[in-house]
């Protein structure tokens, strides 16, 4: 299965400098097909995680997730 990622322009608090910032992305094509198997329950989890990945900037130099956009 292919890893789904994101990167883009951010800042790091820990190198106190500019650096890309990564988060792994979500594989909606197989939320929906769970969610479509499941009749819709499994549009739940498919919130929380998507709530969660909010969150999920790091640094990609470092690992840091004092990071901002
Ligand atoms: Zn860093």
């Amino acid at each position: 299965m292919e890893m789904v990622g994101e990167k883009k322009n951010g800042a790091c608090r820990t190198c106190i400098k500019h650096v890309f910032v990564f988060r792994k992305g979500t594989n909606h094509l197989l939320h929906l097909t769970l969610t479509v198997m499941t009749f819709g329950v499994w549009s739940i989890i498919w919130l929380l995680i998507s709530l969660n990945k909010l969150g999920g900037w790091r640094c990609i130099e470092c690992g840091s997730s004092e990071v901002r956009l």
